[in-house]
């Protein structure tokens, strides 16, 4: 399926509504990280010198429906312009009076920032009154949040209902990846799944296994498949209750010919905090008042081996407890490879998910992999094989 991009449109003096994902952390009032911003500022740079009128549409956490200081989007404006490096304007809503005037004051080439989106009610319900009311301050509807892009609201999908709509270069980029990654993949692929538990990626697993030659299956979520399995565990993050769905999800990769793999030994220790005593199992003599809260070295090179063997790999959450030193090691050291196959030019490296972002830049690896997607739920959702209700609408 294709999608109209801005190769499609002319935008001169047209004015353009463009969707952005601007939810930046801030702490004691100051933005701590920027990337959300630089990511968008190539859409917002183009637009601006091909002479449109740019206004921004963006929510900001979750004020459920209601004003609240505390989600204005005002206080980011110093940091758009650093990163911008151009003027922003500011209108205190994103409709009505306040907004119409504001955009009649806008020249070709100036950026505009409506205030928050989910002030309205009717954004998240995606009200079609109140996508008209938005609607009416736009020629042109430019989607470049592909993080909002799993939920229908005003501002992800009614609007493309009612203006002529695009991907934004952002949200190219990121289908593009993703095509590379599940779409139409170079094979064989393999995904690795991490993260904490099972119960949060059944769908995942269930999904990637039709898809991928080979399922990585590691974090604390492995646990429950190793249990399952009959294996000890110990007082390990478990979801024993699970043990059916892991024998489910074991037996569908055989009947499909995915393979999966499992951790073969375990870093463990008997307290769940950074640089505790620890020591090196196989996965069959963890003890029984230990936790598994990393995979062992024989589990890397295993996990290597199969990243040597693939031409794509996909990958949500960490191999092990990577926040706390040294339990950071088994996800390191994946990462580093697949870094290191994805630089010599014989790897398609498609991570994504806030913890793997996290512990892909710790690693100091984020730049080296094909795409590193910031999107946490629609990242997801994608994995999932769901159909994102922002993105099926911008589909050709
Ligand atoms: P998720 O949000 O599901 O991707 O889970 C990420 C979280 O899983 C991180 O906070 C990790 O610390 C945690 N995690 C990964 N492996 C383990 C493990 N073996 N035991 C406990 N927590 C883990």
């Amino acid at each position: 399926m294709g999608f109209r991009t801005l190769d499609d449109v002319d935008v001169k003096s047209r004015r353009v509504l463009l969707r952005v994902d601007l939810n930046v952390p801030i702490i004691d009032g100051k933005v701590t990280d920027t990337t959300r911003i630089k990511r968008v500022a190539s859409t917002i740079e183009e637009l601006s010198w091909k002479g449109a009128k740019v206004i921004l549409l963006a929510h900001f956490g979750r004020p459920k429906g209601k004003v609240s200081v505390e989600h204005s989007l005002k206080k980011i404006i110093g940091t758009m312009k650093r990163v911008l490096g151009c003027s922003v304007y500011f209108a205190r809503d994103c409709i009505g009076d306040e907004a119409q005037g504001a955009v009649a004051a806008m020249k070709d080439g100036d950026v505009l920032l409506f205030e928050n989106t989910r002030f309205y009610a009717g954004e998240e319900q995606n009200d079609l009154e109140f996508a008209r009311a938005l609607a009416v301050n736009g020629d042109i509807y430019v989607n470049d949040a592909f993080s909002a892009a799993h939920r229908a609201h005003a501002s992800t999908e009614g609007l493309a209902r009612l203006l002529p709509a695009y991907v934004g270069r952002l949200m190219q980029a990121e289908l593009e990846a993703l095509k590379k990654g599940l779409g139409d993949p170079v094979r064989p692929v393999v995904a690795i799944i991490g993260g904490a538990k099972v119960s949060t990626k059944i769908e995942v697993l269930n999904n990637l296994i039709g898809k991928v030659d080979a399922l990585v299956i590691g974090g604390g979520m492995a646990n429950t498949f190793l249990a399952a399995d009959g294996l000890n565990v110990g007082k390990s993050l478990c979801e024993h209750d699970l043990a059916d769905a892991a024998r489910a999800i074991m037996a569908k990769a055989r009947s499909e010919k995915c393979t999966i793999i499992l951790p073969i030994d375990a870093i463990v220790a008997y307290h769940f905090r950074a640089n505790v005593p620890h020591q090196h199992y196989g996965i069959d003599a963890i003890p029984a008042d230990g936790m598994i809260l990393d995979v062992g070295g024989q589990s890397i090179e295993c996990i290597n081996g199969a990243i040597d063997g693939a031409a794509t790999v996909v990958w949500n959450g960490p191999l092990g407890a990577f926040e706390l030193y040294p339990f950071d090691q088994g996800t390191v050291q994946v990462a580093k490879r697949a870094a290191e196959r994805t630089r010599e030019g014989r790897l398609v490296s498609i991570a994504g998910g806030g913890d793997t972002v996290a512990a892909l830049n710790c690693a100091g690896l984020a730049e080296d992999f094909t795409y590193l997607s910031t999107a946490g739920g629609a990242f997801l959702e994608w994995m999932e094989g769901k159909p994102l209700p922002g993105v099926q609408i911008l589909e050709k």
